[in-house]
C-alpha cells in the first residue's frame, strides 16, 4: 500500500497534521526549536550544507525546523508547492518586491490595498526605479489600461478593506498573464479556508500570519506561497541574505494557529454574517458592506469564489463622523483597535485612522466616507456583540 500523499488530505487535516516531523523524543506536539545555529560532523559536511550539496540545517535566518513545519502546512492549505515565512506581513511583500523587481520595472497595484503596502511600492520601491500604478480593483478595463511594456506585477487584495469589495481572480489573473506578467494575492482577509488564490490563476500569495492565522493577536508574521521555482530561485536567496525570518517561537504559535483555523474562520464568518444583515435592518445605518447581502455588487462572485464571505463588514452611520465617533466611544466590551482576524471583536473609524493620512478629496475617491465604521467579527456572543454597538446611539 502506498502512502496517502498531504495533497490528498482534507484542508482541516492538514492544518492539524501536516508538516510534523517527530523527533527521537516522541512529542506530540510541535517543539519549537530555539537554535539559531546548527553543527556539521565534518568540515566536509559544513561545506557541502553551505553550498546545498546535501540538504540539512545551517543557520536559523534561513533553515529552522519549526518554521519549516509552518511553511509546509501553509502550503499544503494554500494548494502551493513551496512556503516561505518572513518576521511580518510587510516583511513577506517586501521580498516580493526585492526579487522579483529591478529598476525600470512597473508594477499594476490595486487602489484599495493594506496603506503600508500602497507606501512600499510609492516610497521605498519608487526610490530604486521602480514605477506604479493604482487602478480601481473591480474594474477589468482599468487593469488592462495601466498595463506598460515594462509592467512585471499586479498586485491586489479581495476582499479590499475597509469597503469590502470583491475582486474577480481569475479574469484579473488572465489579464496579467496575456501581458506576461506575475499576479499576487493577499489572502489576508479570506485565508485558506474561504478562497485559494492558485487556484484561480494567482502566481503568488502573501500573508500577514498576524491576523487569522494567528487568531488571538499574539505575534507578527508572514508568508510568501508560490511554485517552486520562484521560491528555489528568487524569494529565498533573497531571504537567506535580506534576513526578515519569521522566528521560531512566533512560528510555533502559527502552528497552533492553523489547527483551529478552519474552525475560527467558519465562526467569524457566521457572526459577521448575522451581524451585517442585521445592521440593514437599523434605522441609524445608511449602508451595509458585505459580500454575504444580496446587494452587495459582486455577491454572485464573492460565492463562487469563496467558500464563506468573510470576517469583516463596514458600514456608514447616518450622521457621519459624530455618530460613528459615537458609537465607537460608547462600546464597553468591543476592542477600538485597527487590527483584525481577532476572535476579538474590533471596531475601527478608516477616515480618521488607516485612512487618516489621505486627503478628504482622496479619501472621497476612495469612497471612504465620515461616516464608516468597520468591525471585524469577532467570536463573542452576538447579542453582547449588538448590545455594544448599540449603547452610544439609543441615548
Ligand atoms: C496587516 C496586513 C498586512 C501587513 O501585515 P503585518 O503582519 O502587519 O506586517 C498586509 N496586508 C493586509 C491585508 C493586512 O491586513
Amino acid at each position: 500500500m502506498t502512502e496517502k500523499k498531504w495533497q490528498e488530505y482534507g484542508l482541516e487535516t492538514q492544518a492539524i497534521r501536516a508538516g510534523v516531523h517527530r523527533t527521537h523524543e516522541d512529542e506530540h506536539s510541535v517543539p519549537i526549536f530555539m537554535t539559531s545555529s546548527y553543527v556539521f560532523k565534518s568540515a566536509e559536511e559544513a561545506a557541502m550544507r553551505f553550498t546545498g550539496q546535501i540538504p540539512g540545517n545551517v543557520y536559523s535566518r534561513f533553515n529552522n525546523p519549526t518554521v519549516r513545519q509552518f511553511q509546509e502546512r501553509l502550503a499544503l492549505m494554500e494548494q502551493g508547492e513551496s512556503c516561505l515565512a518572513f518576521a511580518s506581513g510587510m516583511a513577506a511583500i517586501m521580498a516580493i518586491g526585492m526579487s522579483l523587481l529591478k529598476a525600470g520595472d512597473h508594477v499594476v497595484c490595486s487602489r484599495s490595498v493594506f496603506g503600508n503596502t500602497v507606501l512600499l511600492f510609492q516610497n521605498y520601491f519608487g526610490k530604486f526605479g521602480v514605477s506604479v500604478d493604482f487602478v480601481n480593483l473591480t474594474d477589468l478595463a482599468e487593469w488592462q489600461a495601466a498595463i506598460k511594456p515594462n509592467t512585471r506585477l499586479f498586485f491586489l487584495e479581495t476582499p479590499s478593506n475597509p469597503l469590502i469589495e470583491i475582486a474577480d481572480i481569475r479574469k484579473i489573473a488572465d489579464i496579467a498573464h496575456a501581458a506576461d506578467c506575475l499576479l499576487v494575492v493577499d489572502n489576508c482577509f479570506c485565508t485558506p479556508v474561504l478562497q485559494k488564490p492558485l487556484l484561480l490563476g494567482a502566481d503568488i500569495i502573501v500573508h500577514s500570519a498576524t491576523k487569522y492565522l494567528d487568531g488571538q493577536g499574539r505575534c507578527v508574521g508572514g508568508a510568501v506561497v508560490a511554485s517552486n521555482e520562484l521560491i528555489e530561485k528568487s524569494i529565498y536567496p533573497y531571504l537567506r541574505t535580506g534576513g526578515a525570518t519569521m522566528s521560531a517561537f512566533n512560528a510555533w504559535i502559527f502552528l497552533a494557529g492553523l489547527e483551529t483555523l478552519a474552525v475560527r474562520m467558519r465562526a467569524h464568518c457566521e457572526n459577521a454574517n448575522h451581524l451585517a444583515h442585521w445592521l440593514v435592518e437599523q434605522d441609524f445605518v445608511a449602508s451595509v458592506n458585505y459580500p454575504g447581502l444580496t446587494t452587495h455588487p459582486q455577491h454572485e462572485l464573492a460565492k463562487q469564489q469563496q467558500t464563506h464571505f468573510g470576517g469583516v463588514l463596514s458600514f456608514e452611520l447616518v450622521g457621519g463622523k459624530e455618530q460613528a465617533w459615537r458609537m465607537i466611544d460608547a462600546t464597553q466590551m468591543i476592542s477600538i483597535t485597527a487590527n483584525l482576524g481577532d476572535v476579538k471583536t474590533t471596531i475601527t473609524h478608516p477616515a480618521t485612522t488607516t485612512h487618516g493620512r489621505l486627503s478628504p478629496e482622496a479619501r472621497a475617491l476612495a469612497g471612504i466616507s465620515d461616516g464608516l465604521v468597520r468591525i471585524s467579527a469577532g467570536l463573542e456572543d452576538l447579542e453582547d456583540i449588538k448590545l455594544d454597538l448599540l449603547r452610544g446611539l439609543s441615548r
